[in-house]
């Protein structure tokens, strides 16, 4: 109990550490560094995620939105690092601990929705839920890719500190999953969509904001010939990008990123 009760200060130090601005040092505001953005593209390599009734499959059109995306936030400013970058699997739990060894400012983990009802459409975005969630067969479909839950001592406490990590943020996540959300409505046309909550392992990790987009149904005809085209996805990066910049724009995470380098 006693080594328990040590891990939780420790977390909770590193917590108020990474949220206090980072000392300038000889940094000029030339070499103030840029807003990091990690991408994660779902699944890979033997986890194929859902499939079209074409046959697209979700880690395909996942890592081809990733590159996307990326080079939209690139070119709008944003430093960009990914969680895989080809058609390899990563672990659930790894995900979100490399976004915290890169130090990046944002999550975004990027899937595509799978409903029975073919006319099922749109996208929708998801912060963590440290209890229920909004949508018990979106969750199963993401989490089946985790491998085995944590069974040790040792792994029961790590994932206790999993969830302490996000919690912090979880305001900040709700904020910069209603702002791409609702961009990500205006593309399909969408009005009244609004964000969703559920326990995502791959969020429970991640000391910073961090959100899940299912950016299309991967299960409806329409939207799985979309999926193909390199114009829609361009769209789609474009808009979660102005939701990224929305959310910079909108709260003080950005303030602290500007103090960083002082004033200009
Ligand atoms: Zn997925």
């Amino acid at each position: 109990m006693i080594r328990l009760q040590s891990l939780l200060l420790a977390t909770f130090s590193l917590l108020s550490w990474s949220q206090t601005p980072k000392p300038a040092g000889s940094a000029t505001p030339a070499t103030v560094p840029r807003l990091k953005v990690m991408v994660d593209p779902g699944h890979g390599g033997d986890d194929g995620g859902a499939r079209g009734p074409k046959g697209l499959k979700e880690k395909t059109a996942a890592l081809e939105i990733g590159k996307a995306v990326a080079q939209r936030l690139e070119a709008a400013g944003f430093e960009v690092a990914f969680t895989r970058e080809d058609d390899t699997f990563i672990p659930l739990w790894d995900r979100a601990k490399a976004a915290n060894v890169q130090g990046a400012d944002l999550f975004i983990s990027l899937h595509l929705n799978a409903a029975r009802a073919k006319a099922a459409r749109g996208s929708e975005v998801f912060f963590l839920s440290l209890g229920q969630g909004d949508d018990d067969e979106v969750v199963a479909a993401e989490n089946a890719g985790a491998g085995a839950a944590p069974a040790s001592p040792d792994s029961m406490v790590a994932s206790i500190l999993d969830d302490l990590a996000q919690q912090a943020f979880l305001q900040d996540s709700e904020r910069l999953a209603v702002a791409i959300q609702g961009q990500l409505n205006r593309l399909a046309s969408i009005k009244e969509r609004g964000v969703k909550q559920a326990p995502f392992i791959v969020l429970r990790g991640a000391a910073m904001p961090a959100v899940l987009v299912e950016v299309a149904f991967i299960s409806n005809p329409k939207e799985e010939a979309k999926l193909k085209d390199a114009a829609f996805r361009a769209k789609v990066a474009d808009a979660i990008t102005l939701g990224v910049r929305r959310y910079f724009a909108e709260t003080n995470g950005g303030v602290r990123r500007r103090m960083v380098g002082g004033p200009g």
